[in-house]
């Protein structure tokens, strides 16, 4: 992995709302359904909340019904990397972003077609770019 690691932690407490830096920088959780993005449906790209490098697109995004916005791929394979993480007696797949280091969410093996993974990803770590037409 290849993280920036310009940024000290006051950095990230000063550029980040105490909720992003709960998920982004401790690896926390927005409840389900509360985020800003489980239900858009607009075009677009799913760029970082921490460091702006593009993670997602919208036509990768479907309704898991998790209440979190789910994709079943990454933009690109270097975009998101992926640690096994124990933590919380659970044995899953953290997805963070590669070039920031932030966490994002978790990867499961029960997506869609054609990957059949799914990205369950923090609202508070994205930050949704619309496609202009
Ligand atoms: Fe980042």
């Amino acid at each position: 992995m290849c993280f920036d690691k310009t940024k000290t932690d006051a950095e990230w407490r000063a550029e980040l709302s105490p909720g992003q830096y709960r998920i982004l920088r401790e690896h926390g959780t927005e409840p389900a359904f509360t985020g800003e993005y489980w239900d858009n449906h607009e075009a677009g790209v799913y760029r970082c909340a921490g460091c702006g490098e593009p993670l997602f697109a919208s036509d990768t995004k479907f309704d898991s019904g998790t209440g979190w916005p789910s994709f079943y791929q990454a933009l690109s394979a270097d975009a998101v990397a992926e640690k096994r993480d124990g933590s919380h007696g659970m044995d899953r797949v953290e997805a963070l972003c590669r070039r920031c280091g932030s966490h994002l969410g978790h990867v499961f093996p029960d997506g869609p077609a054609p990957t059949g993974l799914r990205f369950c990803i923090n609202s508070a770590s994205l930050r949704f770019q619309k496609k202009q037409d």
